[in-house]
């Protein structure tokens, strides 16, 4: 591979024409290029973060592609769109965003705007969440959908909406809250939009696949469907209830699945409507996956459709089920969040040291104390070949057990034991050499690479940028992103920052299976060394605990514009979270810590044990340290920043 290393080669190494969708490749100088919008305008990641490094931004860093998330929002409902025209569909796709799924505000707005021309609405899941789309929702075609359990305030807030003239529909999680929806109507003097979340027996399957199925957490049962239907009515209101919702889980990834889902849903709004209500939308909740990994499989970080089979697939089914019940074709409604916002954003970060474990190729001699099996692992040394290479290494490991057995026992040196083990490390390490690209690698050699692989010590913190990675074994696809016109010679796994043994990344996308390394360029001294974590739209942005209180990270947006000489510019920076901020959100207050440790510092500089001057610098650091980036800060690898 070495020998014929080029573009090619690295785009097939790393897979990113599969995950990358069209937005991702490597370009001719081995840089990432960044395609926003599908089209020729390109974006060097390179000559991106130079730019945001001038503008002050250091690493870990959020890059974020406005145009890109406009292209996702542009490309689902052309989807819907075309399967409808394509069935003859008699009505229309209103799709909603999920506001849980990233909060940034940058974000929802260009979502919202991007999605004007097709009435693209959001949903809301909590308060705070109803809060925020009530201010930049506008207009009154597109919806806004209420989930989650909701007390009376959430409820008053969406009839305030009514109020002003917007479709605000409040789905019903269970069956209590449709009388306090009803009775805070009649207070408020509005006719409610009512929507019902049904549970249906499909059930998903992949992580997230608990969202649905008789034991979900949400949904109204058959029975209670019934109860409602019934409450409705009594109340006068049957034409209240605009919605039937449901909801799978996300990053389904069968289609199967959502076909049950979808056709047994349909059944429900058909029976339903047949039972006297008018309804008008049905929900076919979140769920269309993203292709991470790019195998295109129902593996769990991948998805068996593309986005235009799950269009076609929701619109045929309801329609075939609701001809079958001669009921009138409901406008159809998906909650889409993952598969609009994961492309949109990279995570970058700065690989300042690698810990290798096969750095020094040292010649080991024995010397006259050493008891015999120095001399026979060193002897398995020198007549080792390609052809008894795995002979040999099972030689080598009984020897290196014999040698913990009587050391244990107090019959061997610290320094035998030293040589012996040495020598095993460097003949696993040419067995795993010897093993390289062969079609079979033995699983015991599979293990020993890993254990010979590197570890990357990155800038960033798994807690707080990879979530689903570190909770759930979500797997993201990881690269460098430079220096790929240069054979990767190294094979490793990323450690964090944090002083938590979680704090890593050690299982990587592969079209077969999971990779425990991955591919990675040597550090060079004072050069430095970037990695990008792509797809990191969907959850990870938002969701970061505070973990060894590092907190959010800088970010930059950027967008295209034929008029800038680069063809795109950086519209905003937004520095992450300063050492004082995250330590106030655990109530410890910046200028209470600086004045505690003035007054250590005053007594020290009264009992002679600091200089005036020297203390005033000290303190003034500390105070520094208040105000700037949680995150490390260096020039080079290695060497801190100055600033
Ligand atoms: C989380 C959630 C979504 C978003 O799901 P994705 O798989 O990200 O599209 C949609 N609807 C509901 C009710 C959710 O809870």
């Amino acid at each position: 591979m070495k020998q014929n290393w080029d573009i090619p080669a690295a785009i097939s190494l790393y897979n990113i024409d599969r995950w990358g969708s069209g937005y991702f490749t490597i370009n001719d100088r081995g840089n990432i290029q960044v395609n926003p919008t599908r089209a020729p305008a390109a974006i060097d990641i390179m000559e991106l973060i130079e730019e945001a490094k001038q503008q002050g931004l250091t690493f870990p860093m959020v890059l974020r592609f406005q145009d890109l998330l406009r292209d996702r929002v542009e490309t689902i409902n052309k989807a819907f769109a075309a399967a409808m025209q394509e069935a003859n569909y008699r009505n229309e796709y209103r799709g909603v965003f999920p506001i849980k799924v990233n909060q940034l505000r940058e974000v929802v707005e260009e979502i919202v705007d991007a999605g004007a021309p097709y009435h693209f609405g959001i949903e809301a899941g909590s308060k705070p969440e109803l809060l925020a789309a009530m201010a930049i929702h506008r207009d009154h075609e597109s919806l806004i959908i209420c989930n989650g359990y909701k007390d009376k305030l959430f409820i008053e807030n969406a009839l305030l909406g009514r109020k002003l003239g917007k479709k605000v529909i409040l789905v019903v999680e269970k069956i209590e809250e449709l009388a306090e929806i009803l009775r805070v109507s009649k207070e408020v003097g509005v006719e409610p939009m009512i929507g019902i979340r049904v549970r249906l027996a499909a059930k998903g399957a992949g992580k997230w696949a608990t969202s649905g199925g008789e034991n979900a957490k949400f949904g109204v049962s058959t029975a209670e469907l019934v109860a409602a239907s019934e409450l409705l009515k009594k109340e006068g209101l049957p034409n209240a209830l605009k919605l039937v919702h449901f909801h799978v889980g996300s990053q389904v990834p069968d289609i199967g699945t959502i076909k049950r889902a979808v056709r047994e849903a349909a059944r429900f709004y058909s029976k339903l409507h047949k039972l006297g209500h008018e309804l008008g939308y049905l929900d076919v909740g979140g769920g269309l996956g993203v292709d991470y990994d790019g195998s295109r499989t129902a593996f769990d970080s991948s998805t068996n459709y593309s986005l235009h089979e799950y269009a076609r697939d929701i619109v045929w089914n309801i329609m075939e089920v609701c001809d079958s019940e001669k009921v009138p074709h409901p406008a159809i409604v998906s909650e889409s969040g993952r598969a609009i916002v994961a492309h949109h954003s990279i995570l970058v970060v700065e690989a300042f040291g690698a810990i290798e474990k096969d750095k020094a190729p040292i010649q080991i001699e024995a010397v006259a104390e050493d008891p015999k099996q120095v001399g026979e692992v060193l002897e398995i040394q020198r007549n080792l070949t390609q052809q008894n290479r795995m002979e040999s290494l099972h030689d080598a490991q009984q020897l290196k057990e014999q040698a913990q057995s009587m050391f244990d026992l107090g019959l061997m040196g610290l320094e035998s034991k030293a040589r012996i083990e040495t020598v095993y490390w460097q003949i696993a390490k040419k067995v795993v050499d010897f093993c390289a690209g062969m079609k079979y690698v033995p699983e015991e050699v599979k293990d020993l690479e890993v254990t010979l692989s590197d570890q990357y010590v990155c800038n960033f913190s798994v807690f707080q940028s990879l979530l689903d990675h570190w909770a759930l074994g979500q797997l993201f696809p990881v690269m460098p992103i430079h220096r790929l016109n240069e054979f990767p010679e190294r094979q490793g796994t990323l450690v964090d920052i944090t002083c938590d043994s979680d704090g890593k990344v050690s299982k990587f996308i592969d079209l077969q299976d999971v990779k425990d390394t991955l591919s990675l360029h040597k550090l060079k001294p004072g050069e430095h060394y970037y990695l990008g974590f792509f797809l990191m739209g969907a959850y990870q942005d938002i969701m970061g605990d505070l973990h060894n209180l590092f907190g959010r990270v800088n970010e930059a947006h950027v967008f295209l514009d034929e008029d800038e000489e680069s063809g795109w510019y950086i519209e905003e920076t937004i520095e992450g979270s300063a050492i004082g901020e995250v330590l106030s959100m655990t109530q410890w207050d910046k200028n209470e810590l600086a004045r505690q440790v003035k007054a250590q510092v005053d007594a020290a500089i009264k009992s002679d044990r600091l200089k005036p001057s020297e203390a005033m610098k000290l303190l003034a650091n500390y105070e520094r340290a208040l105000k700037g980036y949680t995150y490390l800060q260096f020039n080079g690898n290695g060497t801190s920043a100055t600033k």
